[in-house]
């Protein structure tokens, strides 16, 4: 699918006379559609909840926005519950999903009234032990083991990763959550990220319906959700086709119908803890081309580095770029587009087909509305950019001012260390 950036040029240009490049900046049409899109695939089952996944965009004003839409959030830590308390949040709305957890974040956690989700079956002893109260509703993280596979292919290895407890270890934590009083319970995984197969969610869904089955018969205790979490990926790459959101919500129900509705427990409510499927594809971060240069390769390099987006130099992901005003021409130079960090792998693009760039380009690299500005980093002493945010009316409000030397230097006290500017 043609990859189309949600801005013009002119509007760039507009927006970088009151907000210097770089900023991401967010389509707020694109988020509400995207998330009434995914209630309506999830409508056929009455109590559904989506809580999307703070991390990947922790921002009050987008928080905001999904709130609006019915939608609650899932934290991870301290700040995060302290944001989501700020937007109103509270109580149910809120899902506490983290791992190795302080006892303040329980704490706070538990004092919102959230839904708490223990990632290990030693975590409730310790919940015990700092004093934090047992709430009628709490959760437990499953990890199946082994490899999670797709139509033979491998999505991501479980029995590699840090999280969730083993089905013995399950049973256990009820036992001992029910022993505390818990009534009602659910059960959360999350076994593969940035998927894009229609397959993942209702391949896991059945699994955790199967659990949530045993469960309820040989430990006694009602099921009151089981939670898909996140991993439901985006179409990063051009040929890649975007998931099918109302296919995705079809085929859980297909695994409900199947496990949960024999079983008696039709009553289950599907929750979701999404967050790059949520807001990835409405968010860009918006660089101008300061430099390039010809050497045994040539690059252009942006005013926006890895600091700003650390995906492709992490992960070596792919995203796409588009450079304004140019989209109509024909993609025939090739180029590595970077950034100007001390670091070989700050590269947004290595190899990359793209039009004749020029000094003074806007570009839009794409797709960066979730785990972009939230993985941002201050290496080498660069700052922070803006956050903007795209109006349905059209119109352009900073939800986040950028960094300046004076925040770089805040924790810091030194004599004469300070910003001349
Ligand atoms: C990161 C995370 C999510 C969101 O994952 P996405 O891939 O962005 O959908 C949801 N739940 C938990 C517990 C997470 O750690």
């Amino acid at each position: 699918m043609e990859k189309k950036p949600f801005i013009t040029l002119e509007q760039v240009k507009e927006m970088a006379a009151s907000y210097p490049t770089p900023f991401h900046l967010y389509d707020e049409k694109g988020i509400r559609e995207n998330a009434r899109k995914l209630k309506a695939a999830f409508a056929w089952n009455p109590n559904f909840h989506e809580y999307f996944a703070v991390k990947a965009t922790p921002n009050p004003y987008i928080m905001d926005i999904l709130k609006s839409e019915g939608i609650g959030a899932d934290c991870s830590s301290y700040t995060e519950l302290l944001m989501s308390d700020a937007v109103g949040l509270k109580g149910h709305d809120i899902m506490f999903s983290s791992n190795v957890t302080p006892a303040e974040d329980f704490k706070k956690a538990a004092e919102l009234g959230a839904i708490i989700n223990f990632d290990d079956v030693s975590l409730i002893d310790f919940y015990e032990e700092i004093g934090a109260p047992f709430l009628e509703t709490m959760c437990c993280r499953y990890n199946p083991g082994g490899n999670f596979t797709l139509h033979n292919e491998i999505m991501d290895t479980p029995k590699d990763a840090k999280y969730g407890m083993t089905k013995e270890q399950m049973k256990e934590a009820f036992t001992k959550l029910k022993a505390h009083g818990v009534k009602h319970f659910g059960i959360h995984a999350f076994l593969a990220s940035n998927t894009v197969a229609l397959g993942y969610y209702p391949k896991l869904a059945r699994i955790l319906f199967e659990l949530a089955v045993e469960l309820s018969k040989e430990v006694g205790v009602h099921i009151a959700f089981v939670n898909l979490s996140g991993g439901v990926g985006i179409a990063y790459r051009p040929d890649q086709e975007p998931n099918d959101i109302m296919a995705i919500g079809a085929a859980v129900k297909e695994a409900y119908d199947d496990v949960l509705v024999p079983a008696g427990m039709d009553d289950v409510a599907i929750f979701t803890e999404l967050g790059r499927f949520m807001l990835a594809p409405y968010g860009c971060l918006v660089a101008k081309v300061l430099h390039e240069k010809h050497i045994w390769k040539d690059y252009v390099g942006l005013d926006a580095c890895a600091a700003n987006l650390m995906r492709p130099a992490m992960y070596g992901a792919y995203h796409h770029i588009t450079v304004l005003g140019k989209e109509n021409e024909p993609c025939d130079h090739m180029y590595d587009v970077t950034g100007g960090l001390c670091e070989n792998n700050d590269k947004f693009a290595i190899d990359r087909m793209l039009p004749k760039i020029d000094i003074g380009d806007y570009v839009v690299i794409h797709d960066t509305g979730a785990h972009g500005f939230s993985m941002g980093y201050n290496y080498n002493g660069k700052l922070r950019s803006a956050e903007l945010l795209l109006k349905e009316d059209g119109t352009v409000k900073q939800i986040r001012r950028a960094e300046t030397p004076q925040d770089y230097f805040a924790t810091l006290d030194y004599p004469g260390l300070k910003d001349e500017k």
